[in-house]
């Protein structure tokens, strides 16, 4: 990590570890931040050997985040963050699925981690494939059709959209973030007392930029 100053930011959120990241807000802060530096390609973490030392002691990860499988969406490379500060589940169209909601528990209610995060991305083959298979999921090979179902609620709620892949893939984040919270009492719970948040938005692939969602 360089200790140069975050263009444009005096931010506590900016100065990245050994500062520990414990609320809500100042975790959104840190990946706003962390992907303004992604694209300003002037990254805080040219290497990561001081965090691999500080890990043997533990994680401490102040964003759980669930992200498509999709090769090209990498949270530690998109927000500038080194070993043990996401705690990442990846799964085909950002699904939380049973086991990782209970990640997710694991990382909030074990690790303490303020900001759960649902990770779509613009072209995401998964929410075309369940637009694409929207009539018959079960056309699709494998265990395929059990995960494309999941997503075919978001497919089907944007049909009339101009733009129906981006609006399904951001449909999707928001379902997706509503699942975590009516599937676990245990999340919703964190949430009500404030020590968490759960929050969604999409990685842009040809930009690099992460939208958060607001309301
Ligand atoms: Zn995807």
């Amino acid at each position: 990590m360089n200790t140069s100053p975050d263009p444009g930011s005096s931010s506590s959120a900016s100065k990245a570890a050994p500062g520990r990241i414990t609320g809500p807000d100042e975790a959104v802060e840190a990946l706003v931040l962390g992907n303004e530096r992604f694209l300003a390609d002037s990254t805080d973490h040219p290497n990561h050997e001081a965090a691999r030392r500080r890990g043997a002691d533990g994680q401490h990860p102040f964003a759980a985040i669930v992200r498509c499988a999709d090769s090209r969406v990498a949270p530690e490379l998109v927000f500038d963050r080194t070993l043990g500060e996401l705690f990442v589940c990846g799964v085909a169209g950002n699904v939380p699925t049973p086991e990782v909601v209970a990640s997710l528990e694991y990382a909030v209610e074990m690790l303490e981690t303020p900001l759960v995060v649902v990770m779509g991305h613009s072209g995401c083959g998964a929410v075309q494939a369940a637009i694409d298979h929207a009539e018959n999921p079960d056309g699709l090979p494998g265990h395929l059709p059990d995960l494309i179902r999941q997503v075919l609620p978001a497919c089907t709620e944007t049909a009339a959209a101009a733009e129906h892949l981006s609006a399904a893939v951001e449909r999707n984040v928001r379902n997706g973030m509503k699942r975590i919270a009516d599937r676990s009492t245990l999340i919703a719970a964190a949430v009500e007392a404030g020590r968490c948040r759960i929050a969604g938005g999409v990685y842009d692939l040809t930009t690099g930029r992460f939208d958060f969602i607001r309301d």
